[in-house]
């Protein structure tokens, strides 16, 4: 028996996967359900390790299947506790990061390695476009996060939302996306509800459609200008698929979705999309639809011509939002200290070298604070 098939990572597959697999084995199909207990519910990878499952079972597992997430690299802790773990995964790395807040976990998942779209004001499109991550590789940060940080469902949940925030549009990795998804939902994986899992796209009018049948989750548009003159400038997919369009998908997505809205995402970039004739505009798309908005501050990276609205002005935006009867929400920075913020997720492990001795010095100046800024280890 010299040339084996390779192994079936499972935890690239969803609940129905896994039961078609070990059919396909010979097993009962529940045999799947038990298993993605130990690995989602008790963070267990080693088929050894699952003391339910018989002797002969294991064996043959061990020898057709494994349980491989991806690797931690490094993990940083921010002053205002925000984690990024860079996780290796084949051929690159990428990042995920945790956001603390009193009543809930955020967890920002990437989809991609790099990104295709280039988005002018996003330093993930600095590093182009790489690959598509698979199920296990997106799963798998979730997984990593949950072990890291001591979640447990019942006693301990530290994640309570996962926004597919990271690196990459998700929707140009539809399939994997949506096990990665299935396996964050269901309640043999982490049991999120519905709600609380929220895919982010700069806008692919068919693929919003293809999601609305695929999967029931919440919907954000990286939006960034309410006019295509200027959104075709920050989003250079505006061109193909315009405003019109993209709030036409929005509304097709909410039609079987009675509660839901969707949320726009708005960074704010001085001079550019920060002008309250834009906020006049934005709240007439925002009346077509139930949505809410979240402004975030533009943070800047290497390289960047763009700089940050002053903070007059984006109190000023938000307020003209509000006072029209909208909602508005500007998202604070979080992270800054270890580039964890939106659109500084570039996963190059080059850049580390140069980010460690950015965060040293940064460290120096603050010393004596007595707070543990920065944990990192080799994996
Ligand atoms: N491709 C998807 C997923 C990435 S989400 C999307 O576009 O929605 C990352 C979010 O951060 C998006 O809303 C993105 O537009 C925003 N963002 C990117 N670069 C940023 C930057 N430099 N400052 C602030 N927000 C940024």
């Amino acid at each position: 028996m010299t040339d084996l098939p390779s192994r079936t990572n499972l935890m690239d597959l969803d609940r129905e996967g896994m039961r078609e697999f070990f059919a396909g084995m010979g097993e009962k199909p529940f045999r799947g359900d038990q298993i993605m207990k130990w690995v989602y519910h008790r963070g267990v990878s080693n088929f050894e390790d699952m003391t339910d499952l018989g002797k002969v079972l294991r064996a043959k597992l061990n020898e057709l299947a494994e349980i491989t997430p991806p690797k931690v690299m490094t993990e940083q802790i921010s002053v205002d506790g925000t984690r990024k773990w860079l996780i290796e995964v084949q051929g690159g790395a990428v990042e995920t990061v945790y956001i603390p807040e009193p009543t809930r976990g955020t967890l920002c998942v990437s989809s991609q390695i790099g990104c295709m779209l280039n988005c002018t004001f996003c330093s993930t499109a600095t590093q182009g476009f790489q690959r598509n991550l698979s199920a296990a590789e997106i799963i798998g940060q979730v997984w990593l996060a949950a072990k890291a940080l001591e979640h447990c469902r019942k006693t301990n949940r530290r994640i309570t939302n996962v926004v597919m925030m990271g690196m990459g549009e998700p929707l140009l990795n539809f399939d994997a996306v949506i096990t990665a998804m299935g396996l964050m939902r269901d309640d043999l994986g982490f049991g999120l509800a519905n709600k609380r899992v929220t895919l982010s796209t700069a806008g692919l009018v068919p693929a919003i459609d293809k999601l609305s049948a695929a999967a029931d989750v919440s919907l954000a548009v990286s939006l960034h200008a309410p006019v295509d003159e200027v959104r075709n400038q920050l989003v250079p997919l505006n061109k193909k698929y315009p405003i019109e369009q993209l709030m036409e998908a929005c509304k097709r997505y909410l039609v079987n979705r009675p509660r839901a809205n969707v949320t726009f995402e708005y960074t704010l970039i001085k001079g550019v999309n920060d002008d309250l004739a834009l906020a006049d505009k934005l709240v007439k798309l925002m009346r077509q639809l139930p949505s809410k908005l979240n402004l975030i501050p533009f943070n800047p990276f290497p390289g960047t011509d763009y700089q940050c609205s002053d903070e007059d002005t984006i109190k000023a935006f938000q307020h003209r939002i509000k006072s029209k009867g909208e909602f508005a929400a500007v998202r604070r920075t979080r992270g800054q200290d270890i580039d964890a913020a939106c659109g500084q997720l570039v996963g190059k492990v080059a850049d580390r070298t140069r980010r460690q001795a950015e965060h040293q010095s940064k460290l120096d100046l603050k010393s004596g604070i007595g707070i543990p800024v920065q944990v990192e280890h080799a994996a």
